[in-house]
């Protein structure tokens, strides 16, 4: 146990000498800060020895579980070997057999791995690449993107630029390159005022106006496959995917995945664009990458663009990008280990009763009032809080109505992170039955508790 002076001590220095990521500062002073010490399983344990179910994997990235024996033993096998030693010239084993592994595991085609340190370098990479692509194959005029409104791929100038939040995004416009914007295929919200029975995916014919007025320009179309995360958790209707992806064939134009939040095996299956039968030409990779363990990503590509970048070394065709972490043995060696569970625990073909329990559960919260949409994919849940559930008015932000009920929610053990007024469950994947039930029994009530309060 932490001794009380040195958990007063903590809190201090957290609000004295830290910045939180997306976290309003000010707000964060008058709060007492949660500060977690250890976890196990899909639990955390603060500093005052308090559990909570981590019912967001740690953001999105938990895959097995806190303190998975075989990852923390693959880590420690790989620390009395070495830590770091860089790609940058020489390789490493890890990093050779975790790209055997990915190459084998990833939709057919996807054969060369370039890795780097997170979420956003992995697309900042499969950006760059796309665009050297063109360059190398003499469409120079190719140099714009296409992305979806509400679509996130991190902070990074460039990935902020295709990036479709207005909060987060729109204070930086000035510095962005171009980039054209199709309407996200949000059916709660429907950008065209469909309905579900009068559907036939209509959003798809403005991405092909899009596509057609601008091709010559365009070098690629990056967007998120099924779940569109931190714009809202928004689920794409089934067709939107592959109907995507055969435009940017039809129209030349490069089709990149990122998969940084649906992949390994977050919707069901190893990678969302499985649903669909769909191969990009560039995917982007993290969050679950090794089990949520270390910040490690790559970018997978195939060979017509890998090969476009062969040449004579004064041809300057090399792709010059390169973080110094790059292909970390220990990252590795923790992916290797999460590589293993999947198929050792069969980690995709026990989650299929799971996903069908959830499914049946979150039905119980389309009758509470405020509740607008209820939406899933694979262990993920999204419930869309209303003020007026006819009309479908959204709370006002500053209410933070989301931010209440994840408030309530730790109060009863479980730590969930909202997006503005959607509350999102996404456990580890080796969550089980009974404790997912547990899960959702307290989000029910928190929910309910938060909304009839503010009525
Ligand atoms: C989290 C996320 C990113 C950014 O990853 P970081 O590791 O935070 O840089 C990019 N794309 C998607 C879909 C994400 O969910």
């Amino acid at each position: 146990m932490i001794h009380k002076t040195y958990i007063d001590q903590l809190q201090t220095w957290d609000k004295q000498y830290l910045w939180h990521p997306f976290t309003q500062m000010q707000d964060y002073g008058k709060e007492t800060p949660l500060i977690i010490e250890e976890g196990s399983g899909i639990f955390l344990r603060d500093i005052d020895g308090k559990e909570y179910i981590d019912g967001v994997s740690s953001m999105w990235c938990n895959i097995h579980g806190h303190r998975k024996k075989e990852i923390d033993d693959a880590i420690k096998r790989q620390l009395d070997k070495i830590a770091h030693t860089t790609l940058l010239g020489p390789s490493n084993i890890p990093a050779i057999e975790l790209a055997k592994k990915l190459a084998e595991v990833a939709p057919h085609g996807l054969k060369k791995v370039f890795y780097s340190d997170n979420g956003s370098t992995a697309n900042e990479v499969a950006l760059k690449m796309a665009f050297q692509y063109w360059q190398h194959k003499g469409y120079s005029e190719k140099t714009q993107f296409v992305a979806l409104q509400y679509g996130y791929h991190g902070d990074t100038i460039a990935t902020m630029g295709v990036g479709g939040i207005d909060i987060y995004h729109k204070v930086f416009q000035p510095l962005y390159f171009k980039t054209h914007f199709a309407p996200a295929p949000y059916c709660y919200r429907c950008p065209l005022g469909k309905q579900d029975r009068d559907c036939s995916l209509q959003c798809l014919d403005e991405l092909e106006g899009l596509l057609k007025n601008n091709a010559a320009q365009i070098a690629a179309m990056i967007m998120e496959p099924l779940v569109q995360g931190a714009g809202g958790m928004i689920i794409h209707p089934k067709g939107y995917l592959s109907g995507a992806r055969a435009l940017c064939k039809k129209y030349n134009v490069l089709f990149i995945l990122d998969e940084v939040l649906t992949g390994f095996g977050r919707t069901g299956k190893m990678f969302a664009c499985l649903h669909e039968d769909v191969v990009p030409d560039i995917m982007a990779l993290s969050k679950g990458i090794n089990g949520g363990y270390m910040p490690l990503a790559a970018t997978l590509a195939t060979e017509e663009i890998y090969n476009a970048f062969l040449g004579k070394y004064a041809e300057l065709k090399t792709f010059f990008h390169g973080h110094t972490y790059t292909g970390n043995p220990l990252g590795c060696a923790a992916a290797l280990a999460s590589m293993e569970l999947f198929e050792k625990e069969r980690i995709l073909e026990n989650l299929a009763p799971k996903i069908t329990y959830l499914q049946t559960r979150l039905k119980q919260f389309e009758s509470l009032e405020h509740v607008g949409n209820v939406r899933q994919c694979g262990l993920i849940a999204a419930i869309e809080l209303v003020k007026d559930k006819s009309t479908k008015e959204p709370y006002p932000w500053e209410e933070r109505v989301g931010n209440q009920v994840c408030l309530e929610a730790r109060k009863h053990g479980l730590l969930i992170r909202p997006l503005g007024h959607i509350i999102v469950s996404m456990p580890p994947l080796s969550i089980k039955e009974h404790e997912l039930n547990r899960l959702l029994n307290i989000m029910y009530e928190s929910v309910k508790i938060v909304t009839m309060k503010n009525d």
